[in-house]
């Protein structure tokens, strides 16, 4: 039987379940040409992306096993006041890489898995700050399952924000014998 104990085994499974969703649910279309993602388009990526607490737990361990990220940066999004006061490329999530591609493409979160546009890729640029409407695919299951899943959370919050919060948490175990 799967065990489902820990927070990273929960976010994998949950990523799991989600991708399962989607391949399903696009073998349905007449027409999956019309989705316009591209590899190396990275503008979603720019919006602040919503995790939950086991999601944040999972790339908080891919950072503390070594993958290497802008710590500056990830403090600068954590502390901005409002998302839309920082650049466009202070607002690039801190897994793209200079090629504008996810370093963690396994392991990104869900809401990045269920992202399809049907529009103009350019209604999904926010480099003005402005997030304009676009014509998104409506993977329902999946869907579902991210509402569910945010539901039972503990805690969601931003990417930055909660994966911030848990390394600042293993910081501190790291340094307090007194803290479990
Ligand atoms: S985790 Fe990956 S797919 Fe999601 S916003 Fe960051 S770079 Fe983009």
């Amino acid at each position: 039987m799967l065990k489902l104990n820990t927070a990273i085994r929960r976010a994998r499974y949950f990523h799991q379940q989600v991708d399962e969703a989607v391949t399903s649910f696009k073998s349905t279309l007449s027409n999956p040409e019309l989705i316009r993602c591209k590899k190396g388009c990275s503008a979603c990526c720019h919006t602040g992306a919503g995790v939950t607490e086991d999601e944040a737990e999972l790339m908080a361990s891919l950072i503390n096993g070594g993958l290497s990220i802008d710590h500056g940066k990830l403090e600068r999004q954590v502390s901005a006041k409002n998302w839309y006061s920082l650049s466009y490329e202070e607002r690039g999530c801190i897994f793209l890489n200079e090629n504008k591609e996810c370093r963690i493409y396994h392991d990104r979160p869900a809401v990045c898995r269920t992202n399809h546009v049907l529009s103009d890729p350019k209604f999904c640029e926010t480099k003005d700050g402005i997030e304009q409407t676009q014509r998104v695919l409506l993977t329902e299951e999946a869907n579902m399952l991210i509402a569910a899943s945010f539901i039972a959370a503990k805690k969601t919050g931003t990417l930055s924000a909660l994966v911030f919060k848990k390394l600042q948490e293993k910081n501190l175990r790291s340094f307090s014998p007194m803290i479990d």
